[in-house]
């Protein structure tokens, strides 16, 4: 009953707002919880094309960061938890309207063997869901998406011991370079709230990554005295009225 309402509520406020000038990074993980297909998620882009661009999320964070086209309505994407559908869906669609996005994987999930998987999708993101294979990442990092850490197996970055953030964080980080040959800049924390995190765990994050995403706070760029990006949440089968009334909130910094 409480969804029914939100839903009644976004989608007619949502009608008569749209995207407020500045850089939005939205974040999401899958098209939807339940196997969808891409077109699903292009219908929505065409939507969301018709009022604003789409830009890399390298560069959306360089807008960021110098306070650039501010007076522009823009949109970059990321998506967490590395699941196969943004190698198969997701990304064939970005391409297709020329931009791309950060995807966040968590190398446990990839390595992991039949009952690591089952209790991840079980019980950790809870949605039937295969994840990318290297081969698949590699391919996409090849085509210029960015790969980002999201910790080696999806734990709440709170309370742990520094042996544990290390393994959660650097040895995750030390996997994914192993792979890619390359340097990983960009880190997401799991669950995405402020309190999903502590001082110890983001200082570990900070220490790592240039570029370091929470999922809370939107109207703000940052949190964290300037040193976390903020997303917005949305998925790949949302109406575009409940995007454009979260992304019609002018952002501050
Ligand atoms: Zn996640």
């Amino acid at each position: 009953m409480k969804k029914l309402i939100r839903n009644i509520v976004l989608s007619t406020t949502g009608q008569f707002k749209s995207v407020a000038n500045g850089i939005h990074i939205l974040n999401s993980h899958y098209i939807g919880r339940n196997d969808l297909p891409k077109e699903v998620f292009h219908d929505l882009l065409k939507k969301l094309s018709k009022q604003a661009d789409f830009i890399p999320i390298k560069d959306a964070v360089v807008a960021i960061k110098e306070k650039t086209r501010q007076n522009q309505k823009l949109i970059a994407f990321t998506f967490d938890d590395g699941f196969e559908e943004c190698y198969t869906k997701i990304a064939p669609v970005l391409s297709d309207f020329n931009t791309n996005a950060a995807f966040f994987i968590n190398p446990g999930f990839i390595d992991g063997d039949k009952e690591y998987r089952k209790n991840f999708t079980e019980n950790i993101v809870h949605t039937n869901k295969a994840p990318m294979t290297w081969e698949m990442i590699k391919k996409l990092h090849q085509q210029g998406f960015v790969i980002g850490n999201h910790t080696l197996d999806h734990v709440r970055l709170v309370g742990l011991t520094n042996e544990e953030l290390q393994r959660q964080i650097n040895n995750a980080k030390n996997r994914i370079e192993e792979q890619l040959q390359s340097s990983c800049d960009y880190f997401a924390w799991t669950y995405g709230r402020n309190s999903d995190i502590d001082e110890n765990a983001l200082n570990y994050c900070l220490n790592e990554h240039q570029y370091v995403f929470g999922g809370d706070n939107y109207t703000n760029y940052f949190s964290f005295n300037n040193s976390v990006f903020n997303r917005r949440h949305i998925e790949g089968n949302w109406p575009v009225s409940h995007i454009n009334y979260f992304l019609s909130k002018q952002k501050k910094y």
